[in-house]
């Protein structure tokens, strides 16, 4: 089935057209696809159904933190990979099983190292000096700690500077030639026990073989671990596989698994534990779920034909910070052939507050909605109330239903928890 799709000239969601969800749920709005949310996290499942050693998936909650969206990927089965506190937090509320959320983070604080520890997640540490903070806590705690150092494999893929995180250059891990002398350590101390190895090299690669060769690093690593008497419980690859924004053609799951299975299984032969293999998908899973529609305010012909919709950078940063690409639609002229060359722009007070730029379109006019698609991930997760705007609403569909799963802020909320001494009241 196609989740996106024209009908009667045009954009449908499912069984739902976006003019109608416009109408119904004002501008701008989020819409989520569930069938192809299901379909994503299907296809890494049945990716690796025929591998021979157990794969557990941990969904990246940075990418999309939208609770309903997670409770789904939680009944597929998935875990959870969390940055920090309040992803912890929304981790749990969404019921994920705490065996299988990673503690995420190279710069913890005591508090969220605590919290943490009691909610019983394992945890990837990136430092010695985060080794220690969390054995003092476990000990106080009298808890142990599952836990994996995230090592730097030291690899370069093809992908933005800003999203390499494998790089011998980048602040995560700790370069994978001088681990062993931290897993040592582990080894001996309190509240701790070694279960695994953790890398993740990047976001939006479209390559399969970095993945391959940060797996290969990480059994590298496994096989010095386990001569300290550990038994591996995983071995994390973490995230990043890219998806196809540009319609020119990315990486499946199933291209991925292709890949990835054989080398596991070769090395995995090699050790004496018999560990999972963990995969953090964030991107793939949720990228291409999710359409932000914006409505048009204005139509301005200057030096340039500018189209001036109702969202921008606050609701949808990657265009401004990573100078990404989105294709975009205008989503009631579906069947109108392409008129001229239009430069989408938001309301923010910034002249980088640009979506889409010299695209061809059918002749846009004020109040038409435009879709912007695979804005699914590091869409709303990154979005800001820049400003004075309020955040928009979200909604999920499932064929020909309608589901309202966050509200659009109300302007108390632009206020925020601000206090005035009464001095200056
Ligand atoms: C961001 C992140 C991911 C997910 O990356 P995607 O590119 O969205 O798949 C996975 N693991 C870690 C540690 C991350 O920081």
């Amino acid at each position: 089935m196609e989740f996106f799709s024209e009908r009667n000239g045009e954009l449908y969601v499912e069984g739902i057209s976006c003019v109608d969800l416009v109408e119904q749920f004002g501008s701008p709005l989020y819409v989520t696809s569930k069938g192809a949310l299901e379909k994503n996290a299907e296809a890494y499942i049945n990716a690796f159904s025929k591998a021979s050693f157990e794969v557990r998936f941990l969904y990246a909650v940075k990418a999309n933190n939208n609770l309903t969206l997670m409770k789904i990927l939680n009944r597929k089965g998935y875990g959870a990979d969390v940055f920090s506190d309040g992803e912890l937090y929304l981790a749990l509320l969404a019921g994920f099983n705490r065996k299988y959320v990673l503690f995420n983070g190279n710069s913890k604080s005591e508090e969220e190292i605590r919290m943490g520890i009691e909610a019983g997640v394992p945890f990837s540490i990136d430092s010695l000096d985060e080794l220690e903070t969390v054995s003092k806590i476990a000990e106080e705690l009298c808890k142990e700690v599952r836990i994996a150092f995230r090592i730097n494999p030291d690899i370069s893929p093809n992908t933005h500077p800003k999203i390499a995180t494998g790089l011998k250059t980048s602040k995560f891990g700790i370069p994978w030639e001088s681990v062993i002398d931290a897993y040592k350590k582990a080894v001996e101390s309190p509240g701790i026990v070694v279960s695994g190895i953790h890398c993740h090299i990047g976001s939006q690669i479209k390559d399969v073989s970095p993945f391959v060769e940060a797996l290969n690093r990480v059994f590298d690593v496994a096989e010095k671990v386990e001569k300290l008497g550990v038994e591996l419980e995983f071995l994390d690859i973490g995230g990043g596989l890219g998806i196809d924004y540009e319609g020119i053609g990315a990486p499946t799951p199933k291209d991925f698994a292709e890949e990835i299975i054989p080398v596991f299984e070769r090395r995995v032969k090699d050790l004496n534990s018999k560990p999972e293999l963990w995969i953090e998908p964030g991107r793939s899973i949720v990228g291409n779920t999710t359409i932000l529609l914006t409505r048009v305010n204005a139509v301005k012909k200057a030096y340039k034909n500018f189209v001036a919709v109702d969202a921008g950078f606050n609701l949808l940063l990657r265009p401004a910070m990573y100078g990404a690409y989105h294709r975009v639609v205008v989503a009631n002229r579906m069947s109108e052939e392409k008129r001229d060359v239009y430069t989408i722009v938001g309301p923010i007070c910034e002249s980088g507050d640009i979506l889409a730029e010299d695209r061809e379109l059918p002749e846009v006019k004020k109040g038409d909605v435009i879709a912007v698609f695979d804005a699914g991930a590091y869409g709303f997760s990154m979005s800001s109330q820049y400003n004075g705007r309020r955040r928009c609403a979200e909604v999920l569909v499932d064929r020909d239903r309608v589901y309202l799963i966050r509200e659009r802020e109300s302007y108390p909320e632009i206020v925020g928890r601000q206090i005035v001494p009464p001095e200056f009241a």
